[in-house]
């Protein structure tokens, strides 16, 4: 075991503090990794707040992992010590499920996630990446291009996954007109890929004053969705739309500006449910309302790759650790400059 320092929310709602915890053992397959930068996503507040139910505490958040490998399993080739490397929302699977083997591992009941779910042998509660080091089976490890700044990759671990998954999975390509709800952390990254896929993107914002970075992130319209006339003027127009809202809202709004066959694409998880869409407004145009969770690994590595290549990163904030509790403040008023990312050199072990 290796003795850390992390931060935790020690109980719901509790503020984030320090937090001494052990790492195992190294198993043959594991890789022990220095954590260098850790993403702040959304969903690390949900948790800490329980807002989608079952939550184990004490929890230390954090999927969006960057670091250096520090040490390798007997058993483990295809990393070395000092290697770039990347973890996101899942540490394990059960590897023989037909999800697992269609490489869609975020699928498989029995995935193990980075925080907040049982370790899948010993049953205990895995801690994420809002720490100085982190101990996860070789499969669940992404290699990281020397050509990414490496704070710039940590949220395409979770915020840039979650986008380009679904953008892949429903073919959106040149002549789409794509909708991108809400710029955040997710949002942000949804406008890159959506742009560097050659598709028209308008983004959906409450917040105008974001207009102007939305232009610069990719988006060719910006829309005030709560201005009735801006989206009327939509109506019927969209082939695909991917709603990254991490709260309560009308779907109507959305629905309503899909073309027929057109696609609603839920990304956003709140805590309490959608009221009901209208179902005629999906009958009438055989429109769709589907789901996306993240992405698999193979497809992870994909999509590292792609913005090796395509020079595509994340638009960040970065923080010392000592700043989490107003960081997450700031996501809550819907004012981050794209993703908040925690320099883990700040935490003194
Ligand atoms: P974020 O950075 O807080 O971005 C969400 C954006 O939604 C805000 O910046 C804001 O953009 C807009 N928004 C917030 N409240 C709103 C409201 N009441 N009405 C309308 N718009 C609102 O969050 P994130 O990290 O991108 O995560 C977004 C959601 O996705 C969260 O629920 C998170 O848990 C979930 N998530 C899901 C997956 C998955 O696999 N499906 C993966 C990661 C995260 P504007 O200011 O532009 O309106
Ligand atoms: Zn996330
Ligand atoms: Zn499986």
């Amino acid at each position: 075991m290796t003795q850390t320092i992390g931060y935790a929310a020690l109980q719901q709602g509790a503020p984030l503090t320090p937090f001494n915890f052990e790492r195992r053992e190294l198993r043959a397959t594991d890789v022990q990794i220095d954590i260098l930068y850790c993403g702040v996503c959304h969903s690390d507040i949900h948790q800490t707040r329980n807002e989608w139910g079952g939550a184990l505490f004490p929890i230390v958040p954090g999927h969006e992992i960057v670091g250096k490998v520090s040490k390798i399993g007997e058993a483990v080739t295809e990393f070395k010590i000092g290697d770039n490397v990347g973890v996101g929302c899942l540490v394990d699977s059960c590897r023989t499920c037909s999800d697992c083997e269609d490489h869609l591992e975020q699928f498989c009941n029995k995935a193990s996630f980075t925080y907040n779910s049982p370790e899948k042998v010993t049953g205990a509660n895995n801690y994420g990446g809002y720490s100085k080091q982190i101990v996860v089976n070789h499969d669940f490890v992404l290699h990281i291009s020397d050509k990414l700044n490496l704070a710039e990759t940590a949220p395409l671990l979770c915020a840039g996954i979650t986008t380009y998954s679904p953008l892949k999975h429903w073919n959106i390509g040149k002549g789409d007109k794509v909708g991108i709800v809400g710029l955040g952390g997710l949002g942000h990254m949804g406008l890159k890929f959506a742009h560097a896929f050659g598709a028209y993107v308008v983004l959906f914002t409450t917040t105008p004053a974001k207009a102007e970075d939305a232009k610069r992130l990719g988006a060719d319209e910006v829309v005030i969705s709560t201005n009735a006339e801006e989206m009327q003027a939509h109506l019927g127009s969209f082939d695909f739309i991917l709603n990254t809202v991490a709260a309560p809202h009308n779907l109507d709004d959305y629905t309503l500006l899909l073309k027929r066959d057109g696609t609603l694409c839920l990304v956003g998880v709140p805590d309490h449910p959608h009221a009901s869409p209208t179902v005629s407004h999906l009958i009438f145009k055989r429109r769709s309302i589907v789901g996306s969770l993240i992405g698999g690994l193979k497809e992870t590595q994909e999509m590292l790759d792609f913005c090796a290549e395509h020079g595509i990163s994340s638009d960040i904030e970065i923080i010392p650790i000592q700043e989490i509790n107003q960081a997450y403040q700031r996501v809550l008023k819907s004012d981050v400059k794209y993703r908040f990312v925690i320099d883990l050199a700040s935490l003194e072990q």
